[in-house]
C-alpha cells in the first residue's frame, strides 16, 4: 500500500513538473488561510508525534523514539513560527516578511533532516532514562529558544533567502537542496534497515523521509508563495508527517497493544491447555476466573460462567467449608499451601480426589486480594495407589514366596515370606543371584533362561532352594515376565512343595514299592519287564527272569510268628539285592515269592554263578531277635525271548521252572525247558480228568504192609491211593495229590480212601486179628475243609462197627505248626474216638519237639531220606543212624512208637532193629499192592507163621 502511495506521489510530482501549463497557475486567491490550515495540520501532527513519543511507558522508552518525538516537538514549534510569520498573517512579534517565514521554515526542515539522519544511524535498542528524556526535552526547548531569538531578533544573521520580485535566493535553494540530500540519505538508510530491522517501523520512516524529499523538491521549484508547487509541497509535507505519526503510533501504541493481546491470548491458551485445573478467587472467595477444565469440573460450559460464583453454588457445595478454610488461611497468612490432597464432589455426585495448591493473589501494593488455585484430578492415581497398596499387602502377607529378579538374575525385591522361608533378611536377599540360593541353577543358565521366560512370558518349573542354614527344600517356581518401559524384570512365585513331593513320593512308593521290604513291587517289576522287552526290540539284548519261592517260609511264620517272619523276608530281600548287579531288579512278588530281572544277561555260566550265590546266601541262618531260622529257596529261570514271548508267558514259565526246582527237592534252581511246559499241560489235563476219576471208578486203594520189627509180623497197612487212568495208565499219587489238593477234590478222594480202608480193616480184623490197623494219609486241606459234607470218621467207624483203634491218621508236621482251632478240634475228636495219629515224613519239616507233646501223637514215621542213608554205600550212614536213633529214643521217651519208611534192604532192617525202631515199611517187605494181593500177602505170612 505504502509503495503504491509513494508511486502515486512521485507520479503526481513528475506530472506537475512536466506539464508546463501548471507552472502558471499562480496567485491562488487567499492562499494564506489555506497555507495556515496545512501548517496547522502539520503542527498538530508534529505535536501528536511528540505527545505519543513522550508518553511511552518507561520500560519501552527507546532513545531514538524519544529523539524523534522531541525533534518533532521542535519541528512543530518552528512550523508554528513559520505559519505565524507568513506574509498575510498578522504581525507576529516582529513584522512578517517572506524572509522571516522562510527562515523558520528552513530551521524546521533542517531540524527534521538532522533528526531523521541521526536516528537512522543510532542503535534502536537503547532505552532512555526518565532523566535523559527530560534532558533531551530541555535541550530542545533551549535550542528552540536560541533559534527563536535568531529568527525574531537577528534575522540578518541568516543569508537572504528571498528577494521580492526575484523569488527565492540561491542560498535558500541550496539549503533546500541540502535538506533534500540529508532526507534522501536518511531515506536510503531507512530503506536498508527495512529488511533487517523489526524493532521500529522502518518502512514508515523510509516513506516519511522520501515524501519529505518529494515535498522539498516542490519547494525548490516554486517562484511565488502562492503557486501550485508551494501548495503541493505543503500537502506532501503533511503526508510525510502523517507517516512519522503513523510509525510512532505503530511502535508505541499499536505494537505494544498487539503484543499485549497476543501474550494475553497465549496466557489464556496456556491456562486452558495445561492439564491442570486453574482458578482464582477474590477476597470474598468469589470466582474471578478459571480455565476450561475447571469450568467443566464445576459443571459449567465456559470459564465465564464461573465468574462471580462461590463454592456454595457449584457441584462441590458440600466441600465449601473445607475449601474456604484453606482459602482464608492462604489469604490471611499470605503463604502458599502446596500439593495437598482433598476430596471433591463432581456434578454427577461422584467423589474424586484432588491434589491442590493454593497461592495468594497479591496486588501492586503487596496486599492479598484473593487466591490462585491449581489442582489435578488424582482419583485414578489414588485408586491405583490403593490397588497397589492392597496388592502390596497381599504379597507381603502372603503365605507364598514372591520375589522380583532383574535381567542379571539378581533379586530386586522379595516379600517377607520369601525372606522367612530362605532365612535371609530382605537386605541380604536383595542383590543375591538366583544361583546363590537355587541349587539347580548356575550362572551359565541365566541367558537361556532369560530368553525362554521372555519368549514364553510365563514359565513354570521345579527346583531346589537352599536356606541360609544350608538346608534345602523343593520348590515350584512360576516366573512371570514383566516389562515396563525399557525395564524388564521377572516376578517369581515360589511354592514350597516339600509336602507335595513327600505325598508324591509316598504315592509312588505305595504304587511301586513293597511296603515291607522296600523292594519294587509286582507292578513296578511288570513295568520294568515291559521296558526290557521294548529294549530288546531296539537292541536285541536278551534278559533273564528268575522266579524265587522261599522253601519252608510258612514254617518260620507259623513257629516264630508273623513279625519275625516279616523280619526274615526283609533280611532275605537285602541278601537278594546283594547278589545282583546295580542294573538288575529284585522285586517282591507277594508272600515269600520274589522275582529278579537280570538285565542284558543270558550267559548260563554267569547266571548259574548268581543262582548258586543266591542259594547260598538265602540258606544262611537268619537271626531274628534271638531266634535263629533257616530257609532255602527254589528258583525258576526263564530267558527272554527264548522262554516266552510276553510277560505273562515268562511269568508262567518261570513259575513252572520254580515248581520243578521244588520238585527237585527244593533249595535248588531249575531252568525252564519245553519239557516242563509239557508237565504243566499234563497237570492241567490231569486236573480235568481227576473230576471224573472217582465216579468212573478209576481210583483204587493200594495197601503197603507195616511190619513189627521184633516179630516180623504185619501189624498194620498204609492205604495209598492209586489212579488207573484210561489213557495214561497208573498214575502215582505224587503226580495227582497236589492237583487234588489244589482243586479241593482231595476231600472227596480222602473220604473214598477212608471208606475203602475202613471196609478193608473190618474184614482183616475179622480174619487176621483184632488189632490190625490201617493208616490213612490226611492232607491239611482235608483238615481245613469247613463244608462238613461228610459224616465224621468216628461216626462212620461206629456204623461199620469198628473201634477207633482200627484206623491211624497220617498227618504231616506242617499241619501241627499251622494248628488252627479247627485242626486241634479235629485232632482232639480223633483222640476221643480212639483213632491214633502218626506224624508222617518226620525229620524233613520244621521239627518242633514242643508240638509232639502238645498234641496227642502215637507214631512218628521216619522219612525215607533218613532210612535211605542207612547203607554202607552212603557216606553219612552213621550220621543218619545217629539221627534215627535220636528220633527213636525221643519218641519212646514221649510214649510214641516209631515206623521207619522206605526200608528196602535187610541192612536197613538190621540197623533199625539195632536202634530199637518199632515198625518198618518198605519194598523189603512189599510194595503197595491191591487189596486182594495184600490179603494173599497176609495169608502167606500167617501161613508161614
Ligand atoms: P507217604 O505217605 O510217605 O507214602 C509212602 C510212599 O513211599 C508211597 O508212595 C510208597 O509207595 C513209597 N514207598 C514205600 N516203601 C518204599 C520203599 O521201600 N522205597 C521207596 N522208594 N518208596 C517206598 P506212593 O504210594 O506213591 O505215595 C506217595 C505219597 O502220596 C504218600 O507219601 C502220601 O503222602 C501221598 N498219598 C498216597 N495216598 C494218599 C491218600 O490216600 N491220601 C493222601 N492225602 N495222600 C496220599
Ligand atoms: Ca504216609
Ligand atoms: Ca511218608
Amino acid at each position: 500500500n505504502i509503495s503504491w502511495l509513494l508511486l502515486l506521489l512521485v507520479t503526481i510530482e513528475m506530472l506537475v513538473f512536466l506539464i508546463p501549463s501548471l507552472h502558471h497557475i499562480n496567485g491562488l486567491a487567499s492562499y494564506a488561510p489555506l497555507h495556515t490550515i496545512f501548517e496547522i495540520i502539520a503542527i498538530i501532527v508534529s505535536l501528536m508525534v511528540f505527545a505519543i513519543g513522550w508518553g511511552v511507558p518507561a520500560e519501552k522508552r527507546c532513545r531514538n523514539c524519544m529523539l524523534l518525538a522531541v525533534v518533532f516537538l521542535g519541528v512543530g514549534f518552528l512550523d508554528l513560527m513559520h505559519a505565524l510569520s507568513f506574509p498575510g498573517m498578522p504581525a507576529f512579534i516582529t513584522s512578517n516578511t517572506h524572509e522571516k517565514t522562510i527562515n523558520f521554515w528552513l530551521m524546521a526542515r533542517l531540524l527534521s533532516a538532522f533528526g531523521l539522519l541521526f536516528i537512522a544511524w543510532r542503535p534502536w535498542h537503547v532505552v532512555i532514562s526518565n532523566k535523559g528524556r527530560w534532558e533531551m526535552l530541555i535541550g530542545m526547548l533551549f535550542f528552540l529558544g536560541v533559534l527563536s531569538v535568531v529568527g525574531f531578533k537577528y534575522p540578518h544573521l541568516i543569508p537572504s533567502t528571498f528577494v521580492v520580485g526575484e523569488g527565492m535566493s540561491d542560498f535558500k535553494r541550496n539549503v533546500e537542496l541540502f535538506v533534500i540530500t540529508l532526507h534522501a540519505v536518511a531515506a536510503i538508510k531507512f530503506f536498508t534497515l527495512i529488511k533487517t530491522h523489526h524493532v521500529f517501523d522502518m518502512a514508515g520512516l523510509f516513506s516519511a523521509a522520501s515524501v519529505v524529499v518529494l515535498s522539498e523538491i516542490y519547494f525548490t521549484g516554486y517562484t511565488q508563495f502562492n503557486d501550485v508547487f508551494n501548495l503541493l509541497g505543503h500537502v506532501y509535507k503533511v503526508i510525510a508527517y502523517i507517516f512519522i505519526y503513523q510509525s510512532i503510533l505503530i511502535v508505541t501504541i499499536k505494537n505494544p497493544y498487539e503484543q499485549l493481546r497476543a501474550s494475553q491470548n497465549l496466557l489464556q491458551s496456556v491456562i486452558d491447555n495445561i492439564p491442570l485445573r486453574v482458578f482464582w478467587k477474590d477476597q470474598n472467595l468469589k470466582y474471578l476466573g478459571c480455565n476450561t477444565l475447571f469450568a467443566k469440573d464445576a459443571g459449567e460450559k465456559m470459564p465465564k460462567d464461573i465468574i462471580g460464583k462461590s463454592d456454595e453454588q457449584l457441584a462441590w457445595h458440600d466441600q465449601t467449608d473445607l475449601y474456604h478454610i484453606d482459602d482464608m488461611a492462604v489469604i490471611h497468612t499470605m503463604t502458599a499451601k502446596l500439593n495437598y490432597e482433598e476430596p471433591q464432589t463432581t456434578p454427577e455426585g461422584n467423589r474424586i480426589w484432588l491434589k491442590t495448591s493454593k497461592v495468594p493473589l497479591i496486588d501492586i501494593n503487596k496486599k492479598a486480594i484473593g487466591i490462585l488455585g491449581v489442582y489435578e484430578d488424582i482419583t485414578d492415581k489414588k485408586n491405583l495407589e490403593e490397588k497397589l497398596y492392597l496388592t502390596y499387602c497381599a504379597i507381603e502377607h502372603a503365605k507364598n514366596s514372591y520375589f522380583w529378579m532383574d535381567s542379571e538374575a539378581r533379586v530386586t525385591h522379595a516379600n517377607s515370606y520369601a525372606c522367612k522361608s530362605l532365612g535371609y533378611s530382605l537386605d541380604e536377599l536383595v542383590g543375591m543371584y538366583v544361583w546363590d540360593f537355587d541349587t539347580l541353577h548356575k550362572p551359565s543358565d541365566r541367558l537361556p533362561m532369560w530368553e525362554a521366560i521372555r519368549a514364553e512370558r510365563v514359565i513354570s518349573l521345579e527346583s531346589m532352594h537352599k536356606r541360609k542354614d544350608g538346608t534345602t527344600f523343593p520348590v515350584q517356581i512360576t516366573a512371570n515376565f514383566m516389562a515396563s518401559g525399557d525395564v524388564e524384570q521377572v516376578f517369581c512365585v515360589i511354592q514350597d512343595i516339600t509336602k507335595r513331593k513327600q505325598t508324591e513320593e509316598t504315592i509312588w512308593k505305595q504304587a511301586n514299592l513293597d511296603a515291607l521290604t522296600g523292594l519294587p513291587n509286582r507292578r513296578k517289576f511288570q513295568d520294568q519287564l515291559e521296558h526290557e522287552i521294548e529294549k530288546w526290540q531296539r537292541t536285541q539284548l536278551p534278559f533273564t527272569l528268575l522266579f524265587l519261592d522261599l522253601d519252608n517260609f510258612k514254617d518260620v511264620n507259623d513257629v516264630l510268628g508273623h513279625i519275625k517272619g516279616d523280619q526274615l523276608l526283609i533280611e532275605a530281600a537285602k541278601r537278594l539285592n546283594l547278589c545282583v548287579r546295580k542294573l538288575d531288579m529284585v522285586a517282591r512278588f507277594g508272600g515269600d515269592e520274589f522275582t529278579i530281572l537280570l538285565s542284558e544277561l543270558t550267559d548260563t555260566d554267569i547266571i548259574s554263578g548268581i543262582l548258586q550265590h543266591i542259594l547260598e546266601v538265602i540258606s544262611q541262618p537268619y537271626n531274628l531277635d534271638g531266634d535263629v531260622a533257616y530257609v532255602t529257596v527254589s528258583i525258576g529261570v526263564t530267558c527272554y525271548p527264548t522262554d516266552g514271548k510276553n510277560t505273562d508267558e515268562l511269568y508262567a514259565n518261570a513259575d513252572q521252572a520254580m515248581y520243578a526246582a521244588k520238585a527237585n527237592g527244593r533249595n535248588s534252581f531249575s531252568y525252564f525247558t519245553p519239557g516242563l511246559q509239557e508237565i504243566a499241560k499234563t497237570r492241567m489235563s490231569l486236573a480235568n480228568d481227576l473230576r471224573h476219576a472217582l465216579t468212573d471208578n478209576q481210583l483204587w486203594v493200594a495197601y503197603q504192609p507195616i511190619t513189627e520189627i521184633e516179630t516180623g509180623k504185619i501189624h498194620k497197612a498204609e492205604a495209598l491211593v492209586r489212579w488207573q487212568h484210561p489213557k495214561h495208565g497208573l498214575i502215582s499219587p505224587d503226580q495227582f495229590i497236589s492237583i487234588a489238593e489244589h482243586t479241593g477234590m482231595i476231600v472227596e478222594i480222602g473220604e473214598f480212601v477212608f471208606r475203602s480202608a475202613a471196609q478193608a480193616v473190618k474184614k482183616w480184623r475179622e480174619v487176621y486179628g483184632a488189632n490190625f490197623q490201617v493208616s490213612v494219609n490226611v492232607s491239611p486241606v482235608q483238615f481245613n475243609d469247613k463244608c462238613n459234607k461228610f459224616k465224621s470218621w468216628s461216626q462212620q467207624l461206629n456204623e461199620f462197627k469198628l473201634s477207633g483203634g482200627s484206623i491211624v491218621v497220617e498227618i504231616t508236621e506242617s499241619l501241627l505248626l499251622d494248628a488252627s482251632a479247627v485242626t486241634s478240634d479235629k485232632l482232639i475228636g480223633f483222640s476221643e474216638a480212639g483213632i491214633q495219629v502218626a506224624l508222617d515224613d518226620f525229620g524233613t519239616g520244621y521239627s518242633a519237639m514242643s508240638y509232639l507233646q502238645k498234641f496227642d501223637i502215637d507214631y512218628i514215621k521216619i522219612d525215607q531220606s533218613f532210612v535211605n542213608k542207612l547203607s554202607s554205600k552212603s557216606k553219612s550212614k552213621y550220621q543218619a543212624l545217629a539221627l534215627c536213633e535220636a528220633m527213636v529214643v525221643m519218641a519212646h521217651k514221649l510214649g510214641m512208637q516209631v515206623i521207619a519208611e522206605g526200608v528196602e534192604t535187610t541192612e536197613q532192617w538190621e540197623l533199625l532193629k539195632g536202634i530199637g525202631c518199632d515198625y518198618a515199611q518198605g519194598y523189603l517187605i512189599s510194595k503197595p499192592v491191591s487189596q486182594d494181593e495184600f490179603e494173599k500177602l497176609l495169608k502167606n505170612k500167617t501161613e508161614h507163621n
